[in-house]
């Protein structure tokens, strides 16, 4: 098959990640017969300081026009002035929006030979393997009006936590799509005791659940879901829950994995190109050294190859390769070894 895939290496590890990604996909490519095709651009505080914005609409139309776009990370120090009228996180925002990829899914396993690098006690972590779907393009963070003003003489500072009843029912259709391959399992987390959009949530949860009878779903409120990923992890299948829940929670299920460089994520939409980039930000303390984990974004492009191309195989490949080579005891720094960027992906490579 042929595709046409974006780069954005972004800012800080970014660039050393993605150039070893590529050289995983053109194994793929090699092995399976495929020709990938990449375009690389500039996206966040280097867009910044080339084109005085962190996404320009050039970028996003290639992006649009691609099968798929691979993301390094984006910020850094350099632009972390509160006061700056463009920050790297607003083109991430961008460009989800302009995707229109409503869905973030991380897919948190504990690799077994990895069990004693999470915080978490050994016996809680057997068998964990959660997907989190995170709704992406709405809620707190889209709402509006949203802003500053003066009431009463007072200041006041307002967000809106607003969701659509299609926006609730397109990431659970989703959930519920993607549980079928997994356990059968959607636990729906929300803040129904409380908030007005959770009870539409819920109530979109429990129709789309009546439509997979062969699905069982749980409703599970936020505070509750937030213990039961430390104190149960291995109970939870498919996860599901609204954008600042799922912010959260997703930082805090990483946590099982013992390492923030070995998770990935997909953002996906209606058809469109996914975006596919490792949970982890630009990671400036260790930029430039060599020494990043590429795991998490390697396993980004095996979701691309299964998400946006419908290459089950030689995804499964890659996350095989990956598997053997944590088992073999192949670490980078973060996970205690001393094993650089470009040798922890040739030891993916070679296994591949
Ligand atoms: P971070 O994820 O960049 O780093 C947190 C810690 O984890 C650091 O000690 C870092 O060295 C380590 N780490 C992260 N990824 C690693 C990897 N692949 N291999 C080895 N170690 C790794 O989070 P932060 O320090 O809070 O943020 C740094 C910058 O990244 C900020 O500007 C932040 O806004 C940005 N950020 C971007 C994204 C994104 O692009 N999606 C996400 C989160 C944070």
């Amino acid at each position: 098959m042929k595709a046409k895939l974006v780069l954005l290496p972004g800012d800080g590890i970014g660039p050393e990640i993605i150039s070893e990604t590529v050289r995983v996909l053109e194994v793929i490519a090699g092995k399976y017969g495929h020709s990938f095709s990449y375009t690389e651009r500039l996206m966040g505080g280097c867009s910044i300081d080339q084109y005085g914005s962190s996404l320009t609409d050039e970028t996003l139309v290639d992006c649009q026009a691609a099968d798929a776009v691979l993301l390094g990370a984006v910020g850094g120090p350099k632009w972390d002035d509160p006061k700056a009228k463009d920050r790297p996180e607003r083109g991430l925002l961008a460009l989800r929006k302009g995707l229109g990829v409503f869905a973030n899914l991380r897919p948190v396993k504990v690799h077994p030979a990895l069990i004693d690098s999470s915080p978490l006690k050994p016996e809680k972590l057997i068998g964990v393997d959660i997907l989190v779907i995170r709704e992406l393009t709405g809620g707190l963070y889209f709402g509006w009006p949203k802003g500053r003003d003066v009431k009463d003489g007072r200041e006041r500072a307002v967000d809106t936590l607003e969701y659509y009843d299609y926006e609730i029912r397109r990431v659970m259709e989703l959930a519920f799509k993607l549980a079928k391959g997994r356990k059968k399992k959607v636990t729906s987390v929300d803040k129904a005791n409380v908030l007005e959009s959770s009870r539409l949530w819920r109530q979109i949860a429990v129709e789309i659940g009546s439509q997979n009878p062969d699905v069982t779903l749980e409703h599970v409120l936020v505070d509750t879901a937030s213990m039961r990923l430390i104190t149960g992890p291995a109970a939870m299948d498919v996860v599901v829950t609204e954008n600042m829940f799922g912010d959260i929670l997703t930082d805090e299920a990483s946590v099982l994995a013992g390492s923030m460089g070995m998770l990935p994520s997909a953002s996906l939409g209606a058809g469109g190109p996914g975006l596919y980039e490792p949970i982890h930000g630009s990671a400036p303390d260790i930029a430039g050294k060599g020494i990043a984990n590429p795991v998490g974004t390697i396993l980004s492009s095996a979701m691309l190859l299964r998400h946006s191309l419908g290459l089950e195989t030689e995804a499964a490949s890659i996350e095989k390769a990956v598997d053997e080579t944590i088992t073999a005891g192949a670490r980078t720094s973060d996970l205690g070894g001393k094993l650089s960027t470009r040798q922890m992906a040739d030891e993916i490579i070679k296994r591949l």
